[in-house]
């Protein structure tokens, strides 16, 4: 784990989010999530969210813009709702 990525916060980890899962990339790897219970709490709602998208839309119908329109969506709700966020 190196220095930088400790020092990452959730705000840039999740900010980095959409493009790391959209790139194919493991995210479930970050070095921010093995320091961070939040954004690992967060990635394993965010699978939840796109497994359940994917399957009740095929892919085609889908463009992925839209899809992380709808994730960062529920990110958002997920801070404003979040008593335990970390700031
Ligand atoms: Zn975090």
């Amino acid at each position: 784990m190196t220095e930088e990525a400790k020092k990452m916060s959730c705000e840039e980890f999740q900010a980095q989010l959409a493009d790391l899962i959209g790139s194919g990339v493991d995210v479930s790897n970050h070095p921010h999530l093995k320091s961070c219970p939040t954004c690992r709490a967060l990635l394993a709602d965010l699978e939840t969210i796109a497994e359940a998208a994917r399957q009740l839309l095929p892919i085609e119908e889908q463009p992925k813009e839209d899809l992380w329109d709808r994730i960062e969506s529920a990110i958002r709700e997920e801070e404003e709702e979040g008593p335990d966020a970390t700031k």
